[in-house]
């Protein structure tokens, strides 16, 4: 991924607002579940408030977060702010990350399974398999380091009775990434109506890895 310089406050959250909303017309969201955030300079984020719904917010309601962990916005931060800020420390990568309770990627969540290499697709998130992070409170300090073990070579993971989480490079990268992880739920749970999907091999889940290392168009 090419450095880029990170958008001025105003930018960023017209943009942030921008996939927040399209959260909810892609189906990942409903209602004031899920948040979304992008990485500023310095350590700093700028993430979606604390239960308002996305229609209802403007740009002035994105919250942003210093490097210290500090918000300091008109709003609450999302009470998931730990995640962001977490797995921006552990991502150095990850330049925006976004959380939500999509219908498929929580039904398997809260069956506390990891998703095996049924499909070629699962390499997308960066190995042979989608972990999922264990339960804890949402808001809480244990669950946002549940999810950074979980997302530890990863850009996906469940979490326990609650959703999932993926980082990307930027935001239009995690909403595409969050779209195309919630439609291979789909089709595990699908499949696994028919008893247990036949699994992909080590060799061809390695080969897919370096396959997707040069798919698809360069980034600028
Ligand atoms: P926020 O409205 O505080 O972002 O919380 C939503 C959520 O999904 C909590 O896990
Ligand atoms: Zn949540």
């Amino acid at each position: 991924m090419t450095k880029r310089e990170p958008p001025s406050t105003d930018a960023a959250a017209e943009r942030l607002l921008a996939t927040a909303r399209a959260m909810n017309e892609q189906g990942l969201n409903r209602g004031t579940a899920g948040n979304v955030s992008v990485r500023r300079g310095g350590g700093a984020m700028l993430v979606t408030p604390s239960g308002l719904p996305f229609e209802r917010c403007t740009v002035d309601d994105m919250v942003p977060v210093d490097a210290f962990g500090r918000a300091n916005g008109a709003r609450e931060a999302s009470s998931e702010w730990r995640i962001h800020f977490d797995v921006y420390r552990a991502h150095p990568e990850a330049g925006a990350i976004l959380h939500a309770h999509p219908p498929f990627a929580t039904a398997l969540a809260c069956q506390r399974r990891p998703i095996p290499p049924f499909h070629y697709m699962v390499a997308r998130f960066g190995g042979s398999d989608v972990r999922c992070a264990e339960y804890h409170t949402f808001g809480t300090q244990a669950l946002s380091d549940a999810v950074v073990r979980a997302l530890d070579g990863r850009r996906a993971c469940l979490l326990a009775n609650h959703g999932m989480v993926v980082a990307g490079d930027d935001l239009a990268h995690a909403l595409a990434l969050a779209i195309e992880f919630e439609a291979l739920c789909q089709h595990y749970l699908l499949s696994c109506q028919f008893g247990q999907p036949v699994l992909l091999d080590g060799d061809e889940m390695r080969e897919v890895i370096a396959r997707f290392a040069s798919y698809g168009q360069v980034r600028d």
